[in-house]
């Protein structure tokens, strides 16, 4: 038989699945794994969020709706960007998509062409090199400094006449690194100096803790050149309403309308009902989500630190993300076979090395594989 897409071929498989299996596998056999290993919160989307989508549903909002989102959400998220992100923003320069990941690919369909260089950052989130690769764009990493996990100078050096977008994602998954103004200013420069697009992942904009989050698309110009992606599954724990978006300026928000209209068509109405009570709502569950993770990560870090290890500086998301002394591959799967905790290898992030700990479980988990960990060892 003729082979398949060799575009997709040349998407490797996450370095994260084996390790999932793994555990999956154990847990299946009955034994008590403990799965840090998740990037999602462990807690309930807020009844008044779910009480909306029903009654959107019981009101008979069962059908097709326009594909870039109903009007009420594309007014609430422009409203959201304008007044929390000091971003300018009208409901045309807003598109709702399956998951922030859907709008991620559909920015990079319609932003890159064959061969066009898009700058990582690493450590990155697993999903961003697949993306650019389907889209069929080339990609340049750049790590970030693996003290501080901010940006200098030195990634000019991968900016050339090919290069056509930058990805930054602040709060970053996996590092927990904020970027401070300097780095988001040094990004910014770059891009209206040399004429490039910037992908900013913004989803973990609620989980900081005692630093600010900034917006790129909020520096200079740079509105017109940004493409900002937000959504829900984090800040609300809304991971399974597949509801994410974006918010570009209106030609690359039309040309994403294009990808959306002949793939997926929309995101599900009655979940963008949700959506619209998540942002409209009382926003203190937002705060009480962040109380707690904050709770997690203090004890978790002080904990790691106790025990020898180095943390990179966890100022956002949910996860903690250690340096470890030997291969992060082999010393993830120890601590799985023998100490039944799952947590990911920093390979599966460009960043051999390093291990990441989500503080998305419960504190008595987190304290149950701690010292799971501490008799282990590396
Ligand atoms: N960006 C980052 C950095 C993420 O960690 C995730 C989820 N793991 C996403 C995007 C995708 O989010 P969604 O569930 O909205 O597709």
């Amino acid at each position: 038989m003729k082979p398949l897409s060799a575009k997709i071929a040349g998407v490797v498989e996450s370095a994260t699945i084996a390790i999932s299996n793994k555990a999956k596998k154990m847990q299946r056999e009955g034994t008590d794994v403990i799965s840090l290993s998740i990037g999602e919160p462990d807690f309930d989307t807020p009844k008044h969020i779910k009480d909306a989508c029903i009654d959107a549903l019981n009101r008979g909002e069962t059908h097709y709706a326009p594909s870039n989102g109903i009007p009420e959400l594309l007014a609430a998220i422009s409203e959201k960007i304008v007044m929390d992100n000091h971003v300018p923003c009208t409901p045309g320069q807003v598109i709702v998509a399956c998951g922030a990941k859907d709008a991620i690919y559909e920015a990079m369909e319609a932003v890159l062409n064959p061969g066009d260089e898009t700058i990582l950052l690493t450590p990155a989130w697993v999903s961003y090199e697949p993306c650019v690769r389907i889209a069929g764009g080339k990609v340049v990493k750049h790590a970030v400094n693996q003290k501080t996990f901010q940006l200098d100078d030195s990634v000019l050096e991968k900016v050339n006449g090919r290069t056509k977008m930058i990805l930054v994602n602040s709060p970053s998954n996996p590092s927990g690194a904020v970027f401070d103004k300097k780095s988001m200013k040094l990004v910014a420069d770059l891009c209206e100096d040399h004429d490039i697009y910037a992908l900013s992942d913004e989803i973990y904009e609620k989980m900081v803790y005692g630093k600010e989050h900034i917006s790129l698309a909020s520096l200079g110009d740079m509105a017109q050149r940004t493409i900002t992606i937000n959504g829900f599954s984090k800040a609300y724990a809304m991971t399974g309403w597949r509801l994410g978006y974006a918010v570009a300026p209106q030609a690359i928000i039309n040309e994403m309308s294009k990808v959306q209209q002949h793939s997926v068509s929309q995101a599900t109405t009655f979940a963008m009902w949700g959506g619209v009570a998540a942002l409209r709502g009382d926003q203190r569950c937002v705060e009480q989500m962040r109380t707690e993770f904050d709770r997690r990560r203090k004890y978790l870090i002080a904990e790691l630190n106790l025990m020898g290890y180095g943390t990179a500086p966890a100022d956002g998301a949910f996860y903690a993300f250690v340096k470890v002394a030997g291969d992060d591959m082999d010393i993830a799967s120890k601590w799985l076979e023998k100490g039944h905790v799952a947590a990911t290898p920093g390979s599966a992030f460009d960043a051999p090395g390093w291990i990441r700990i989500s503080y998305a479980a419960s504190m008595d988990r987190l304290k149950e594989a701690m010292g799971r960990i501490r008799s282990v060892g590396n």
